[in-house]
């Protein structure tokens, strides 16, 4: 199990995800989608509706 970076919050699949697609995909460290809202200045709805998004469009870093 993977854990924030952060906040050790246990990460679910979406946010270690999303993680790689901010970040970079080969990124070994991860973040909770609080986290990453507070670090890229954004809200946490706004990181949530990103992962819709993905998903959507059918990005393969997320799983369907
Ligand atoms: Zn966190």
């Amino acid at each position: 199990m993977c854990r924030c970076r952060k906040c050790e919050k246990l990460l679910i699949p979406d946010e270690i995800a999303m993680t790689k697609k901010l970040i970079n995909r080969g990124t070994t460290i991860y973040y909770c989608i609080d986290c990453l809202a507070e670090a890229f200045d954004v809200k946490k709805e706004d990181i949530e509706a990103k992962i819709q998004y993905f998903k959507e469009i059918g990005c393969t870093l997320f799983i369907q």
